[in-house]
C-alpha cells in the first residue's frame, strides 16, 4: 500500500552503493524504516535526508513488513540552520537518538511528533534557550511514554511536595518529601519543581527563563528515568557529556 504523510528524519545509515536506509517519525504512522533508492551521492533526495528536517513522504510498503519503500520525498521545512549553531548542534542526534528509543516502530505516535514539532519551532525561532527546550523535550518524552512521575505531589503521602526541597526517590521513580524518602535519592530544589510543573503545563515559548543549575536538576531526574528504562545511556547524550568534560558516574 502507498501511504503520505510528513515527518521527521531521525536516522540515515547506507545500506548498499546507492541506497540508504532512514527512519522518519510520521505524524499518521509513527517511526517508519525505508528504503530510500539511489539517494547516495549529490543527489536532491540526499539533501532533503538531513536529520530532522521536516518532509512530505510517500512509502509503499506491503502489510506487516518491516522495510517499507520511499517514493517521494520533498522538504517541507528546513532545520539545517540548527546544525550551524553551537548550542543547537549536538541537540540533533540526541533528540534522534531519544525518540528512536522510546518509540516503538510502527505505533502511531502523534503527540511524540507533535512534541517535536513544537521544540524544532520553538529553537528555530530562537524563542528559547536550547537548554530549556532539551530539558522539556526530554520530560515531555518520558511524560508520554508513561515514565515520567507526578511532580506536584508526594507519592508517599500524597500531600503536595515542600516549596523549599524535595527528593526524586531513583528506586520507585517518584518525587517524595524529604521526611517520606526511603531509599537513594536525588536532592530536587523547590525551583526545580516549579520548572517540572510549568514544563509540564504550558507550551515552550510561554516559560520563563530558568538558571542553569536549576535546569541541571531537572536534567538528572530525566537521565536517572531513562537509564533505568533503557538499561543504558543513550550514546548521542553519553557524548554531549564528555564535550561538556562531565564524566557519567
Ligand atoms: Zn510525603
Amino acid at each position: 500500500m502507498l501511504f503520505s504523510a510528513t515527518a521527521f528524519i531521525l536516522k540515515v545509515e547506507v545500506l548498499t552503493e546507492k541506497d540508504l536506509v532512514a527512519d522518519f517519525l510520521t505524524q499518521t504512522h509513527g517511526v517508519v524504516r525505508a528504503v530510500v533508492h539511489g539517494a547516495r551521492g549529490r543527489s536532491k533526495r540526499a539533501a532533503a535526508l538531513q536529520l530532522l528536517t521536516q518532509v512530505r513522504v510517500t512509502w509503499f510498503q506491503r502489510e506487516g513488513a518491516e522495510l517499507a519503500s520511499l517514493r517521494e520525498i520533498e522538504i517541507t521545512k528546513s532545520t539545517f540552520v540548527l546544525s550551524t549553531r553551537t548550542e543547537t548542534a549536538l541537540l540533533i542526534p540526541y533528540f534522534c537518538e531519544s525518540f528512536l528509543e522510546f518509540l516503538p516502530p510502527a505505533e502511531p505516535a502523534e503527540k511524540a511528533y507533535r512534541l517535536l514539532d513544537h521544540v524544532l519551532e520553538a529553537l528555530l525561532k530562537e524563542s528559547v534557550a536550547a537548554s530549556l527546550a532539551a530539558r522539556y523535550l526530554e520530560v515531555w518524552l518520558l511524560r508520554l511514554s508513561g515514565l515520567f512521575p507526578e511532580v506536584t505531589r508526594c507519592a508517599v503521602c500524597r500531600e503536595p511536595l515542600d516549596t523549599l526541597a524535595n527528593r526524586f526517590d531513583t528506586e520507585a521513580s517518584s518525587f517524595v518529601h524529604g521526611r517520606c524518602a526511603t531509599g537513594p535519592g536525588l536532592t530536587v530544589s523547590g525551583e526545580a519543581s516549579r520548572i517540572l510543573a510549568s514544563l509540564l503545563r504550558l507550551p515552550l515559548p510561554s516559560l520563563d527563563p530558568a538558571e542553569d543549575v536549576v535546569l541541571n536538576e531537572v536534567e538528572m531526574v530525566a537521565r536517572e528515568i531513562r537509564r533505568r528504562f533503557l538499561g543504558h545511556e543513550l550514546k548521542s547524550y553519553a557524548f554531549l557529556l564528555t564535550l561538556h568534560e562531565k564524566s557519567i558516574p
